[in-house]
């Protein structure tokens, strides 16, 4: 296997990203994050996200963060992005997209071997390693196997592994991969049936404020819960709207992606 199109980032992993600011909060409950940030949509030529709404692309997590800073540019939003600017990690996401399509068995040998190493440090550290493997795509990785015809999932039965999604029709899924259905401009329909076959929901409101209203009033019909306290999404209450504040790009929202 060859590793140059797998270069080392962030403490040694050449494809997950251990933890961000949101995820740091899950570590006062003993788990550590470890994501991995594909290009979303089609910004790499290759779609990861088939369901994306043009509010979700324009509020996209993807430009959040250090993802969301060029020297010499400023802050990027998503349009930037797709117009062809980027820095060093919309560079690295589009170059392990590329790789996740056109050379699947390296992939995904490398992400074993990154997800191994994650577990090792975590727990040398005190913590249990816990996969977002969706942070900024939406891919069904139940379905994603190695050259050995085994997913993450087979090959690390006892570690969780949660993400968002907007396919609503992810079924059989591992007993160790949680899944929260996310609202966005135009899915309502499929929202209320992922709650209705007792999913979660996540759903972006426009402020705290909103957020507060949310959980004394319910939403959909359903109860809310804060879902702001930590990113770990398989510790909520079953069957509830799990509801987040606006950030970043989201707070400009005008497409309904967006809860007012
Ligand atoms: S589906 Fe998720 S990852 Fe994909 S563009 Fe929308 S918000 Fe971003």
């Amino acid at each position: 296997m060859t590793t140059n199109a797998f270069p080392k980032g962030s403490r040694g992993f050449r494809l997950l990203t251990p933890g961000n600011p949101k995820t740091e909060k899950g570590k006062g409950r003993g788990y550590w994050t470890f994501i991995l940030h594909l290009a979303p949509a089609s910004l790499s030529g290759f779609n990861t996200c088939p369901m994306a709404t043009a509010g979700c692309k324009a509020a996209c997590l993807n430009t959040a963060g250090r993802g969301g800073i060029m020297a010499g540019h400023g802050i990027l939003t998503a349009a930037d992005v797709a117009n062809g600017l980027r820095n060093s990690i919309q560079a690295a996401r589009i170059r392990k997209t590329k790789a996740f399509f056109t050379a699947r068995h390296e992939f995904m040998a490398v992400l074993v071997a990154d997800i191994s190493k994650a577990i090792k440090l975590a727990e040398r550290n005190g913590y249990r390693a816990v996969f977002r493997l969706n942070g900024t795509s939406d891919i069904r990785f139940e379905t994603i196997r190695d050259a050995n015809g085994r997913t993450v999932f087979d090959h690390f039965p006892t570690s969780q592994f949660y993400d968002y999604t907007k396919l609503a029709n992810r079924r059989g899924l591992p007993s160790n991969y949680a899944l929260t259905f996310s609202l966005a401009d135009g899915n309502e329909a499929a929202a209320r049936l992922a709650l209705s076959n007792g999913m979660n929901v996540a759903a972006v409101f426009a402020d705290k404020a909103r957020v507060a209203r949310a959980e004394s009033e319910g939403y959909l019909g359903y109860p809310v819960a804060n879902g702001d306290e930590t990113d770990l999404r398989f510790l909520d209450p079953a069957n509830h709207v799990i509801a987040l504040y606006a950030k970043g790009n989201a707070k400009r929202d005008t497409s309904g992606f967006v809860v007012r």
